[in-house]
């Protein structure tokens, strides 16, 4: 069952006929190996990049994709048919309903790159 592998979605190819579903990327070059771990880490599974079973049935659905995520479709915009079916090549999903959004990187707060001042000779 093609299911949508985004954490907390229920969303399935038999059940939403209407929506779409996209392959997550294979890591086949360094640059889809970036993509795909980008993929992963913000659909929230809890597979890796080793252990993610890449393949058709390996889906997120279209509710995790902001619009500008999507190629333009000329010829359904004119025909007036559903537009979004393409992603861009460097398209990845940021939007959850379990989490309000994803920051692109964890923020830290390091004390340790605090360094007190008790070295300093003052003469
Ligand atoms: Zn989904």
């Amino acid at each position: 069952m093609a299911e949508c592998k985004a954490y907390g979605c229920t969303n399935n190819k038999r059940r939403n006929r209407g929506k779409h579903f996209f392959c997550v990327p294979r890591p086949i070059d360094s640059t889809r190996l970036e993509l795909a771990k980008r993929w992963l880490h913000n659909i929230g599974t809890s597979y890796t990049i080793q252990t993610f079973p890449f393949g058709r049935n390996s889906v997120v659905c279209e509710d995790h994709f902001k619009p500008t995520c999507y190629k333009r479709n000329l010829q359904a915009e004119l025909l007036g048919t559903k537009p979004l079916c393409r992603l861009k090549a460097d398209a990845v999903p940021t939007e959850f309903g379990h989490k309000k959004s994803v920051p692109p990187t964890p923020i830290t707060t390091k004390m340790e790159s605090f360094v007190p001042c008790a070295n300093i000779n003052i003469s």
